[in-house]
């Protein structure tokens, strides 16, 4: 770590640039050159490096912000609603500091319930429908501003197209991940290196490349799949939804919106910790790729009290998986750390 202000200054300048250009390869190409736990260690070098030096710190600076810039290539779509990323937790003090600074923040230390999610390795999209129907889905992008890719999101199987039963909201929001399964992830790599295709590096990145297709005739022949994890825009705003988050997600259900099957609710930092645990043990038997677990706070108005900060919400964190593979090698494509 950099002592004097003048190496700090240049350390967090070069990892500046450094993860800048990270984040173009990865969001905007989806074609990473280094490993996400080498990326994580460059991130969190420099969250250090502007925690000890507050001078160094910048509104522009990769640390305050989200993903990466829509391409171009698509239609813009504005999110109503900004859609943010995660803090990370890197091992079981963090996951139980964060703990710590709801309770300091509340004023409370009576243990919150927490609602327990893996954290499927692939797209954040938002997906809107209005009086039941499917009208507009959109990429994350730079959380403010996504591209539209509705015709390839209606491609996915498992996306409904029509909301199941009546009392839905006139304008409902679902906010979840496209990802590809282990299995079809192997099945589309042995094609394409069959067909002298492009062989992706990773799940997340196939289906990232699946999703951003400008024909919605090739995404239709990828293995994607979408799994809720949230709400977008509710209109009325006075439509009554549960007061947890855990229920919105079942009543998401209902409407015949997919979800995770591995989703829980937890009590307590300790109740988490038991569930990264079991999850962690589960995980290469998953059928989908996960890089970590979601926790939340499950009451709705504790969220709301608690707020966000520049990038992320205060009351939701990521506890990552230790890095599965430091050294991948895939024809074209090689990591070195
Ligand atoms: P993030 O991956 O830390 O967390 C936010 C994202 O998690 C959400 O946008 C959503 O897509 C996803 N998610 C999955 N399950 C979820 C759930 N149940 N609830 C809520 N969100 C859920 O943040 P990020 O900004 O998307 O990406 C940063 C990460 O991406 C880095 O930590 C790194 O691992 C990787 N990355 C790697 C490179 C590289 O070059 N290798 C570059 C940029 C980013």
């Amino acid at each position: 770590m950099s002592d004097s202000l003048e190496q700090a200054k240049a350390r967090a300048e070069s990892l500046r640039g450094q993860i800048n250009e990270y984040n173009y390869q990865y969001y905007v190409l989806d074609a990473p050159t280094v490993p996400d736990a080498q990326y994580d260690r460059d991130m969190q070098e420099l969250i250090s490096i502007e925690k000890q030096f507050p001078e160094l710190q910048s509104v522009s600076s990769p640390s305050q912000k989200v993903g990466g810039s829509a391409l171009s290539a698509f239609e813009q779509v504005t999110h109503e609603v900004p859609m943010l990323s995660l803090d990370n937790a890197f091992d079981d003090v963090s996951l139980l500091a964060f703990e710590k600074r709801i309770y300091d923040r509340l004023k409370d230390n009576k243990a919150l319930s927490f609602s327990c999610e893996p954290k499927l390795d692939g797209l954040a999209v938002s997906i809107l429908y209005e009086n039941g129907e499917m009208v507009r889905a959109a990429t994350r992008g730079d959380g403010q501003v996504g591209e539209n890719i509705t015709t390839n999101v209606r491609t996915i199987a498992n996306v409904p197209l029509k909301l199941r039963g009546e009392n839905y909201p006139s304008r409902l929001e679902v906010r979840g991940e496209v990802f590809m399964p282990k299995k079809g992830f192997e099945a589309l790599n042995d094609y394409q290196r069959a067909n002298d295709g492009k062989v992706f590096a990773n799940p997340r990145n196939a289906a990232a490349g699946s999703l951003r297709q400008l024909d919605s005739k090739v995404t239709a022949k990828r293995p994607l799949m979408f799994y809720a994890y949230s709400l977008g825009v509710v209109t009325p705003e006075d439509f009554e939804l549960p007061r947890y988050h855990s229920a919105r997600l079942a009543q998401l259900g209902d409407w015949g919106i997919p979800l995770c099957p591995d989703i829980d609710t937890a009590e307590g930092g300790k109740g988490c910790l038991e569930y990264y645990q079991r999850i962690l043990t589960l995980r290469d038997d998953l059928p989908y790729d996960i890089d970590g677990v979601v926790f939340k706070v499950d009451d709705i108005s504790v969220q709301q009290t608690l707020g966000f900060v520049a990038r992320a919400p205060r009351w939701a964190i990521a506890q990552k998986f230790p890095a599965q593979e430091e050294i991948t090698k895939l024809l074209d494509v090689e990591f070195q750390v």
